[in-house]
């Protein structure tokens, strides 16, 4: 017997939207585009619990008639083409007259509209097979679109959602862009009540872009405007102090689509390796204008990103702009990007003559003191016996004794051991020292009112994501409020705390945007970065002179400690240097 079924039309169509719409934020980006099409002026979007529960659009388009309904549901139905021939000239995002029927396999969908002369609204409504009438509706003109019960038929697919709060920022990293690309639409964006952003419509993409990016990133931006050919590059370049820790705060368009395409989104980073340090990302926006017979816009099934005919042309275009871009800037300003901070010279830097002169007279030479200011040629202390912790725990590793014999580069101190000889890294011994001090002690996370309240520039997903975690800063004494749609301003740091908030809200930022553990973790996880976080900016820095007895109390204390061996972002505090093999190099053995 045969075993082979055709599948009831109506299943073969929600396996295949499924296709296209596995999660609210696909949903969204076709109901958004619909009212771009539509020439709307207003766009308020609405979700609750990151869309699960429910997405709705509210356009001041050009409205469907009420005989449209039924239409604009039905698959393979469209008003944008005729036949194959126009999809060439196509300037509209939609065309394959499936995204509402799609939807609505997966969700109940419901559409509220009017256009623009006719004296009432209609809408009609669906869900899984069911179709209802055409009713009418009191609406303004306009179309609402509302997507509700998302997946609800389909437990596998509702499996596969993330936590409301990362299908949040989904959702704001979706509307962004168009937003930019758009400016002479309002946008606002509003989620489980609260006001995520509201871009009132402007005349100028600058204008947008101080919007969405906040007035502080958007001051360090750099426009480009760069023809090459038949590529025109356009969009703005955030000078790279401001950065973050992941590629999402890189947009990227082509000819008025956003497009999520990773070696456009490589070649930006790539552009800006000269002026940003490792594990660094740029702001920016890149807006792409070429030919549209140089790209196919069918290469995925949500549009989301291109084909280039000349993919490597056009990556190395991207390159030079920005390189050029800052090169540019730096002649001008002749002034480095990054904040100047002390390096430890290095044996390049420094030119050391053979002679042993020190030719540099900028950098410090890397002995601050004689060796006679040192009075550390006494007893060596003797650390490895009787030792409380080494008693509890036997497989603790060795503490060292140890003898100091000075600070090498402002940087390190040198000590003498038993089996050879110890560099510590005295910004990352501190450091570990502060940490493990500040974990167990939780009064230094008390909150602190600030004096002068700090205002704190971030993206709006980053301000929605500060939402979704408020409870968590607040735990960490950071209280911060709403100031304006861009900015929030922080009343409360943590006791101990003594950098800009900014910085640690950024990082914790950054942690949060890739977190994958639960909840209670990471209330622990943030904990402990508003520790390291402590710790690295109350620690004394490369480059700090340190007298003799700062430096025994630093060793000392730092023997103490728990984990003595990395500071709390795991590098490690020293480096031990065997007799035996200075012996070999030496040729003594
Ligand atoms: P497509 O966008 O590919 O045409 P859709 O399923 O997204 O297909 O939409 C079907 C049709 O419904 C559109 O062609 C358009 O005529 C109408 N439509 C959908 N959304 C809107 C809207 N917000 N305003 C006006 N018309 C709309
Ligand atoms: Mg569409």
């Amino acid at each position: 017997m045969g075993i082979i079924k055709k599948l009831h039309p109506h299943e073969a169509h929600k396996i295949a939207a499924g296709e296209v719409i596995e999660r609210p934020v696909h949903a969204l980006k076709e109901l958004i585009e619909n009212s771009i099409d539509a020439h709307a002026d207003r766009i308020d979007i609405i979700a609750e619990e990151g869309g699960k529960k429910l997405l709705s659009i509210t356009d001041t388009g050009c409205g469907i008639a009420p005989e449209d309904l039924p239409l604009a549901i039905a698959r393979h139905a469209t008003s944008k083409i005729c036949s194959i021939d126009d999809l060439t000239k196509l300037d509209t995002h939609g065309f394959r007259g499936e995204a509402l029927a799609s939807i609505a396999a997966v969700s109940k969908l419901t559409v509220m509209s009017r256009q623009a002369g006719s004296s009432e609204g209609a809408m009609i409504w669906a869900e899984g097979e069911y179709v209802s009438e055409i009713l009418p509706q009191a609406t303004p003109i306009g179309t609402t679109i509302r997507v509700e019960k998302i997946f609800e038929q389909i437990p596998v697919r509702r499996a596969f959602l993330k936590s409301a709060e990362s299908e949040l920022r989904l959702l704001t990293q979706l509307i962004i862009p168009y937003a930019l690309l758009h400016p002479g639409i309002s946008f606002s964006f509003t989620h489980n009540g609260k006001t995520i952003f509201e871009y009132p419509r402007v005349g100028t993409i600058a204008e947008r872009y101080a919007q969405v990016m906040g007035s502080s990133v958007a001051q360090a931006g750099i426009p480009i405007n760069r023809t090459m050919g038949d590529t025109k590059i356009t969009g703005y370049c955030i000078r790279p102090t401001q950065k973050r820790r992941d590629r999402n705060s890189i947009i990227v368009a082509v000819n008025n689509r956003p497009v999520k395409s990773s070696r456009l989104i490589g070649a930006i980073a790539r552009g800006y390796s000269a002026v940003l340090e490792q594990g660094h990302f740029p702001i920016a926006f890149i807006h792409l204008h070429v030919p549209p017979n140089t790209i196919d816009i069918n290469v995925h099934p949500r549009k989301e990103d291109i084909l280039f005919l000349d993919a490597r042309g056009i990556e190395e275009s991207i390159l030079y702009t920005i390189r050029a871009l800052f090169a540019a800037e730096r002649t001008a300003a002749a002034r480095p990007w990054a904040e100047v901070s002390y390096q430890a010279p290095s044996i390049q830097d420094q030119n050391i003559k053979p002679a042993g002169t020190f030719s540099s007279i900028d950098t410090p030479p890397p002995f601050l003191y004689r060796a006679e200011e040192y009075p550390s040629y006494g007893p060596m202390i003797s650390k490895s016996t009787n030792h409380d912790r080494k008693e509890q725990n036997a497989s603790l590793i060795e503490i060292p004794d140890y003898r100091i014999m000075g600070q090498y580069a402002a940087t390190y101190i040198m000590l003498e051991g038993r089996d050879g000889l110890i560099l510590i890294d005295q910004h990352a011994a501190h450091e570990r020292i502060l940490y493990e001090k500040f974990r167990n002690r939780q009064e230094d996370m008390a909150p602190t009112v600030l004096l002068f309240p700090e205002q704190l520039s971030l993206s709006p997903h980053e301000i929605a994501l500060v939402w979704s975690y408020q409870e968590i800063f607040e735990r960490v004494g950071i209280t911060l409020d709403q100031m304006g749609p861009q900015n929030l301003i922080a009343r409360t740091t943590p006791v101990m705390y003594k950098g800009r908030v900014q910085d640690i809200v950024i990082d914790l930022l950054d942690k949060l945007k890739t977190e994958r553990t639960a909840p209670e973790l990471l209330k622990e996880t943030l904990l402990e970065r508003v520790c390291a976080m402590m710790a690295c900016k109350a620690a004394v820095k490369a480059g700090d002179q340190l007298s003799v007895s700062e430096m025994h109390t630093l060793i000392e204390t730092l023997y103490k400690t728990e984990n003595f061996e990395t500071c709390p972002h795991g590098r490690p505090t020293q480096w031990n240097i065997d007799l035996a093999d200075i012996e070999r190099a030496f040729k003594r053995r």
